[in-house]
């Protein structure tokens, strides 16, 4: 071979190579190509290239066309331009910021229209090429991923919601219940987007249901005035439903049957779908709430249909409970009717029991002083002593009475407690004498006490009371030995303490009588070996007094030995006193002041309507005072016009027409009257009226039966007070 041969064989093997080389290296590139184009055609996500200016789609693979709605990827290229497609305004101006100030985007959500214009969610993450004049992508269909966290949050925002209801309900006064189960109602009904939501009870007994609360969505027509009694005959399939506690739903109300009741109501509402859910007490469906849609069909999830129920369940304890206050409102009404009924039969039981001793304590009184004969005074004395027993008694068991029933307000005033230990100690040392007991007083003796420390806050009356009857009980249980009163302030912890003791050497009290000393009626000796007279009211009472001033009673005793009662009460504390009223004033002048001052000259008008009270009143007031008497309100209103009178003392219990009390509030107008000493008189006893007379405006007052001593004095003081 020569050379020019050589040549051209090696030249034509290099072509041959080349060629050889060509042709692997496009086989190569078809290959290449080949496995790009399956994976961009196979890819499981869309991939996308897009012009920047519009978003016109340059390139895309099967995937995307089928995720906006195409079947072929020619025709998607052909029509689609993003920027005419994002469903909400602004939002590709977003993306575009973005890629071009990142070079990227990733992961942007966005909303686009379909051909078919539905809507649906992609997110994609892509790169720009600000050269070549588009960008390139992966995008994914998010929709069902966003529907579920939609789902989620719908749900958690129920729930959300249905805590909030039940917790408003928790601490609800009764008063707002139904105005907050309007409110939950319509929170509920906006919340599921319902056009209408109601409550029904269920009335078996007259077998109907009647709507008790609706909501309407703006433009929806209220029905509740014309479902007040929808006959459940009209709707058997639908109460059977919610008897067995089914939930109840017609997507479509006209596929019911056109006489069907249930149409037939349903209908004329123009209600397309809706839902009833059985409110159901343990095993009974009371009635049921319901959402209707009128606007367009609507169909409830079962998520939705689960806290609707609760909804139901949560209307049904609220139902209970209301229930439940308006039968204790309903008892507590009754009760209150009843103690009225007892407060009007007490008040003239007091009035009619206590009216016969004026006459026969206050004569007898008189009579005592006017007969000579020692023999006969002794049977008068008898007839006095004996009726005021019987008035204790019965004052007695009126307070005892009264105090059941009632708790009394106090009148709280700033008292000297040594001045009132020693007017009750004083009160019965006469009788202490009689029974050759000692008689000891030993108050405030343990230390030096400042004046201002013995003026205490407290109900004086009630004390008083209180130390009468445990000193007049040491005397009467004490045959030989000693009485002694003590008393000290002490200083606990928590605030300053009164203490006073009665302490006796008398008969003292078996271990096992301690308790029922207490105790209404109860006495250590009891039945046919009682050795005592007594009613076993005065400690009942003594007790329920104590308590009242904040205080507590204690007794300790042996047997033939003696006993000691107790009496605590705070005295700083005023506060704690339970108290209605009270009444702060401070009264340092003494009986002895106001007898110095008394005025013979002053004129007073009794207005009285009972023969026996103006004869004694007569008998015994004139002496000292110019007194004139009138049985009738409008007499007396006559003469206060006419005269000016310094004070007036006025029977409550004037007969027929106005009492005396709105007789007072007549007189209370006439200027000259303003201030004037007003005495009420009655024989409605007991503490109540006291003060409800005080506070109505009268300035004193006294009931009957009263001795002649006693009005003396609060006529005395009616001047000595003004
Ligand atoms: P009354 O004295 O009218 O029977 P009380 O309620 O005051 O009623 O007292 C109840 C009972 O307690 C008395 O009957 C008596 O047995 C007993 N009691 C009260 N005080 C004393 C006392 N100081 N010493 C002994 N026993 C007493």
């Amino acid at each position: 071979m020569n050379t020019t041969q050589k040549n051209s064989d090696l030249a034509r093997k290099a072509l041959l190579s080349i060629l050889e080389d060509e042709k692997i290296a496009k086989e190569k590139l078809r290959e290449s190509e080949e496995t790009y184009r399956n994976l961009f055609q196979n890819a499981q996500v869309g991939l996308f290239r897009t012009r920047i200016s519009d978003g016109k789609i340059l390139e895309s693979n099967e995937q995307l066309a089928r995720m906006f709605g195409y079947d072929s990827r020619e025709e998607f290229i052909k029509e689609y331009v993003t920027s005419q497609n994002y469903v909400d305004a602004g939002t590709r101006e977003k993306m575009i910021e973005i890629i071009k100030r990142d070079g990227v985007v990733k992961n942007f959500e966005a909303r686009f229209y379909r051909k078919d214009k539905s809507i649906f969610w992609a997110r994609f993450s892509a790169k720009i090429y600000p050269d070549k004049g588009w960008i390139e992508g992966v995008a994914e269909d998010i929709t069902e991923l966003r529907l579920m966290e939609a789902k989620i949050k719908y749900e958690h925002e129920f729930r959300k919601l249905l805590m909030e209801i039940s917790s408003r309900f928790i601490n609800i006064s009764f008063d707002k219940v139904n105005s907050e189960i309007q409110n939950a109602l319509a929170e509920i009904g906006k919340f599921v987007n319902a056009d209408r939501a109601y409550i029904f009870d269920y009335d078996y007994n007259k077998n109907v249901c009647i709507n008790t609360f609706e909501w309407c969505a703006e433009g929806i027509s209220p029905q509740i005035d014309n479902l007040q009694n929808v006959p459940l005959d009209m709707i058997p399939w639908w109460v059977e439903k919610h008897k067995k506690g089914e939930i109840l739903t017609v997507t479509d109300v006209f596929a019911l049957n056109e006489s069907d009741g249930v149409r037939q109501i349903l209908e004329p509402q123009e209600i397309k779908s809706l839902i009833t859910v059985p409110m159901m007490n343990e095993n009974i469906c009371i009635g049921f709430i319901g959402f209707d849609a009128v606007k367009k069909r609507r169909v409830f999830t079962d998520e939705e249909i689960q806290l609707l129920k609760v909804f139901a369940q949560l209307l049904v304890n609220v139902k209970l409970r209301q229930e439940m206050v308006e039968q204790l409102i309903a008892a507590k009404e009754k009760a209150e009717e009843m103690n009225k009924v007892k407060s009007y039969f007490f008040a003239n039981m007091s009035h009619e029991l206590r009216t016969p001793f004026v006459g026969i304590i206050g004569f007898s009184e008189i009579l005592s002083e006017l007969i000579t004969d020692p023999e006969q005074k002794e049977f008068v004395n008898r007839i006095h002593n004996s009726s005021k027993r019987l008035i204790e008694t019965l004052n007695k068991v009126l307070s005892l009475t009264r105090l059941e029933f009632e708790k009394p307000k106090l009148i709280i005033k700033e008292i000297n407690i040594e001045e009132l230990l020693d007017e009750s100690f004083k009160l019965f040392s006469k009788a202490a004498e009689k029974k050759n007991l000692k008689y000891i007083k030993n108050i405030f003796t343990d230390r030096k006490y400042k004046k201002d420390e013995l003026i205490i806050k407290t109900e004086d009356s009630l004390l008083r009371d209180i130390i009468n009857n445990l000193i007049s009980n040491a005397i009467k249980y004490t045959n030989e030995g000693s009485i002694e009163l003590k008393s000290v302030i002490e200083k606990r912890q928590d605030g300053k303490y009164l203490i006073i003791k009665v302490a006796d050497t008398g008969i003292g009290i078996p271990e096992d009588k301690k308790e029922i000393i207490w105790r209404e009626f109860r006495q250590v000796s009891e039945g046919r070996s009682r050795a005592f007279e007594g009613t076993g009211l005065g400690l009942t009472i003594t007790k329920k007094y104590v308590e009242l001033l904040g205080g507590k009673i204690t007794v300790e005793s042996e047997l033939e030995k003696g006993s000691t009662f107790t009496i605590e009460l705070p005295v700083q504390r005023v506060s704690q006193v339970d108290t209605s009223i009270t009444i702060t004033e401070t009264d340092n002048t003494t009986e002895k002041d106001s007898l110095i001052n008394v005025q013979p000259t002053k004129r007073i008008l009794y207005v009285e309507d009972e023969n026996i009270a103006l004869d004694l009143v007569s008998r015994v007031l004139p002496k000292h005072y110019k007194i004139e008497m009138v049985k009738k309100a409008d007499e007396a209103l006559e003469k206060v016009k006419k005269n000016k009178y310094d004070a007036l003392m006025i029977d409550i219990n004037l007969g027929r027409g106005i009492d005396g009390a709105q007789l007072m509030e007549m007189i209370r107008k006439i200027p000259e009257y303003k201030d004037t000493p007003i005495l009420a008189i009655t024989a409605f006893a007991a503490e109540k009226d006291e003060k409800e007379f005080l506070l109505r405006g009268f300035t004193h007052y006294i009931s009957k039966p009263f001795s002649i001593d006693d009005l003396i004095k609060v006529v005395r003081k009616m001047f000595k007070d003004t």
